[in-house]
């Protein structure tokens, strides 16, 4: 078996990424991905919500300058994804994914891509060993950019599921989604609207907490570069307390509120606020109880997000028998995103060096920009 430079877990924007990086700077490398092919499960995840617009500006991609997208989108054949939304210039979904696949092809990197789900991860003298389903690889280091990978369920839908219930997630397997939704964020409206767009039938949006309306799902402060540098000067305990009192959940961009605005004044949307309750009866059937009075429907659908990612499964076996400093159960990582013994971390696993934004696509720039031996402007 050779000895690679390194091996990327996971395909998604911040592994392709990284891998641009670190192949334009001549390392030998593959890229894990459990689809065998990349940007799979955002692209999933984006149709699921029916996502037009994206919410980060165009210099957030994938690719080397901040200026590379917006350039891209200055080529004729690029003129039917050209628009940009103002003030922030976000671009188009199908402008940022054409870049994305273009970066793609442009480098190769689905040739490097072996299918497979990562299990382990062990150091065997100087190298590491990566271990999964369908794959067996050799590498000199590790870089872990495998997203977030778990919807958040509130409890009582977990226990009307157990009752089989009908009620699915939008980012889970399940059957198409409902009119009838819970959830106030960005993707609940998103999805909202893009159920009504489907079915031309009636959909209701429940939420327990008035939408908040703002720019950013972060502190506008959070999202600019200087604010890595600052964070990092934060002591761990302080970051981690930080990192526990965000809570950004229930936040909507202005322009989609106004099409919110649109829909529930055409009568497409109605919008369920307060307190509300669900109740399994007869043959499948669920009663929601609001304060706006009880309706019957079929189907369920929990826009509730994702949660916030946290060490476990492989990795945490891995932290253990690498002895890999952990804090808050989240890697602690050097300046360079190295968590010791050849093992990188990108993406909302390196919140404790990144700060809320590791997460999102200006993060993948911060962390690629970061990794030893490669040059980039991150912004
Ligand atoms: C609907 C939606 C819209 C968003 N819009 C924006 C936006 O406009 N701007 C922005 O900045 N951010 C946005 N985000 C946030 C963020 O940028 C995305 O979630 C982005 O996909 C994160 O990229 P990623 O590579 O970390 O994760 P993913 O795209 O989830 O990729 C991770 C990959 O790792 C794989 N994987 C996991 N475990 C293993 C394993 N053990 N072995 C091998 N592979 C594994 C997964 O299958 C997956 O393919 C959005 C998020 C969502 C959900």
């Amino acid at each position: 078996m050779s000895v690679l430079d390194w091996v990327i877990v996971g395909g998604g924007p911040h592994g392709v990424c990284a891998a641009r990086a670190l192949q334009a700077n001549g390392a030998q490398l593959r890229i894990i991905d459990p689809a065998g092919e990349l940007l799979q499960r955002w692209s999933a995840r984006a149709r699921a919500v029916g996502m037009t617009w994206m919410r980060s500006p165009v210099s957030h991609h994938v690719d080397r300058h901040p200026t590379d997208l917006h350039h891209f989108l200055h080529r004729r054949d690029n003129a039917d994804v050209a628009n940009l939304a103002r003030p922030f210039l976000r671009p188009l979904h199908a402008a940022f994914l054409r870049h994305a696949q273009h970066v793609i092809a442009r480098e190769g990197l689905q040739r490097v891509v072996v299918r497979g789900r990562v299990e382990a991860l062990q150091r065997d003298g100087d190298s590491l060993v990566v271990e999964g389903d369908g794959v067996l690889l050799r590498t000199r280091r590790v870089l872990v950019a495998t997203g977030s990978n778990q919807v958040r369920i509130p409890e009582w839908a977990r226990q009307l599921q157990a009752q089989g219930a009908a009620i699915h997630h939008m980012f889970g397997r399940g059957p198409q989604l409902a009119n009838d939704i819970v959830g106030g964020g960005i993707s609940a409206v998103q999805c909202a609207l893009d159920v009504w767009r489907r079915t031309r039938q009636l959909v209701r949006l429940w939420i327990r907490r008035p939408i908040h309306i703002a720019d950013f799902d972060t502190e506008q402060l959070q999202t600019r570069s200087r604010f890595v540098g600052r964070w990092s000067r934060l002591k761990p305990d302080q970051r981690c307390a930080l990192l526990k009192g965000q809570d950004h959940r229930g936040r909507v961009p202005p322009g989609l509120w106004t099409r919110l605005s649109q829909a529930i004044a055409r009568g497409r949307v109605q919008l369920r606020e307060g307190g509300f309750s669900v109740q399994r009866v007869r043959a499948g059937q669920l009663v929601l109880c609001g304060e706006a009075g009880s309706v019957e429907t079929d189907g369920l659908t929990l826009a509730t997000g994702l949660r916030p990612e946290q060490l476990g499964g492989w990795l945490r076996k891995a932290a253990d028998r690498l002895d890999l400093p952990v804090q808050a159960n989240l890697p602690r990582l050097q300046r360079d995103m190295h968590w010791g013994r050849g093992v990188y971390v990108c993406g909302p696993l390196s919140r404790l060096r990144l700060g809320p934004m590791a997460s999102n696509l200006i993060g993948a720039r911060w962390a690629t920009s970061l990794l030893p031996g490669v040059t980039m402007q991150p912004y």
